[in-house]
């Protein structure tokens, strides 16, 4: 759980360190309310994606399931190496083999993962992994697209650059054909 009371005093800390005075009209109220968001963006901490993924429906023709993709679902987390916002959509397709979920589901499975301290290289490989837990399908492919704040409003200032990652599980690992039409998917 998070403690709010220690993201108060820590971000009174953090005012004092660059400088500020906390006790300043202004500011007074921003470890209070900066503890309230944390709360809610870290919320994915507390959450585990069987949730949302373990109520599945049955579908009966296993043999000729095509791709499933959902696309550009938009995602907010925090980049871990800066504390500063990496955001973007993802992409989720996946082979069902008899089994399927509820399509806001894999939403909400993208969010447990990004309400965290993240790298956007781990969360790509976490989504992939908890949908092959859960759902158990021929193959699962991510691609998440994401514009990160570290880059684009200190160091290397690169505004607008994308930065992409992708994940590939089960029948997508080594077949370039079904990769392919992953892409052509997104393509529109
Ligand atoms: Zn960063």
């Amino acid at each position: 759980m998070v403690d709010q009371n220690k993201i108060k005093e820590a971000i009174k800390l953090l005012l004092e360190g660059i400088g500020e005075d906390p006790f300043r009209e202004g500011l007074l109220e921003t470890p209070d309310r900066i503890a309230r968001m944390y709360a809610e963006i870290f919320a994915g901490l507390d959450e585990d994606a069987k949730t949302h993924l373990e109520k599945t429906f049955t579908v009966e023709d296993r043999e000729n399931q095509g791709i499933v993709l959902v696309r550009d679902i938009t995602f907010y987390s925090m980049c871990e190496h800066h504390f500063m916002p990496f955001y973007g959509k993802a992409h989720i397709a996946y082979i069902p083999d008899g089994k399927v979920v509820g399509l806001s589901k894999l939403a909400r499975t993208v969010e447990v993962f990004a309400k965290r301290p993240q790298i956007q290289e781990k969360m790509t490989g976490q989504i992939a992994d908890a949908i092959m837990e859960y759902l158990n399908p021929k193959g699962v492919m991510i691609m998440l697209e994401a514009e990160h704040m570290c880059m684009t409003m200190r160091g290397i200032k690169k505004p607008g650059s994308n930065t992409v990652t992708t994940s590939m599980r089960g029948a997508f690992m080594n077949d370039t054909n079904l990769q392919n039409t992953f892409f052509h998917m997104l393509d529109r």
